[in-house]
């Protein structure tokens, strides 16, 4: 599996739909100051279901849209795709390629598609819960992440392992189950 594309529309300074496409093996982004590579960042892990407004860079979830420059008016939404390739099956979906889809509006309604079908935040977590990728990832480790890591509490840092191993799946459907 690896990331194919990333396309965004209305997220952050992408205000104009702006899409990357990537090969597999090693991709650079580079680019001057404020120039918008760590919005790439932001808008890859938003789109796996990332809901901490905070890890984002930003004070509420709403900031991720456009707000807007000295030329161009605020959007209403924002919306980044995703695009794996799925040929090795990696992800338990019977599709060679698979995208996924998150939307935000002002008044904060979100909206996720699994291949262009909508789909729960539940869904998405559990088609990439196994793949080593996903909102409680450990492959995007941003700047102070490392540390975080190494400085967290035995059970956050157990929570880390138990995604790595592929458990934290049947233990969010245990809580969940436990909760009905
Ligand atoms: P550096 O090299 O300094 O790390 P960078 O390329 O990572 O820079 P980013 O942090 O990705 O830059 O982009 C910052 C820019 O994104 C700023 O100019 C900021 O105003 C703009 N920005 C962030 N959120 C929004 C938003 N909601 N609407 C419009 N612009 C935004
Ligand atoms: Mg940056």
């Amino acid at each position: 599996m690896y990331l194919k594309s990333l396309t965004l529309k209305g997220f952050k300074s992408f205000a104009a739909p702006t899409t990357l496409r990537f090969e597999p093996g090693i991709c650079c982004v580079v680019g001057p100051n404020g120039s918008g590579k760590s919005n790439v960042v932001d808008a890859l892990t938003w789109v796996m279901g990332e809901h901490s407004a905070k890890s984002l860079r930003g004070g509420k979830m709403q900031d991720v849209i456009f707000a807007g420059t000295a030329g161009k008016s605020p959007l209403g939404r924002a919306e980044v795709t995703l695009t794996l390739d799925n040929s090795d099956g990696t992800l338990p979906i019977d599709y060679a390629e698979v995208s996924l889809t998150r939307r935000m509006f002002r008044d904060g309604a979100a909206e996720y598609e699994i291949n262009g079908d909508r789909a729960r935040l539940m869904d998405v977590q559990e088609l990439l819960s196994d793949s080593g990728i996903g909102r409680e990832m450990h492959v995007i480790v941003g700047q102070g992440k490392l540390a975080e890591i190494l400085e967290s509490k035995p059970e956050e840092r157990r929570a880390f392992i138990e995604e790595a191993a592929g458990i934290l799946k049947h233990r969010r459907r245990k809580e969940k189950a436990q909760r009905k």
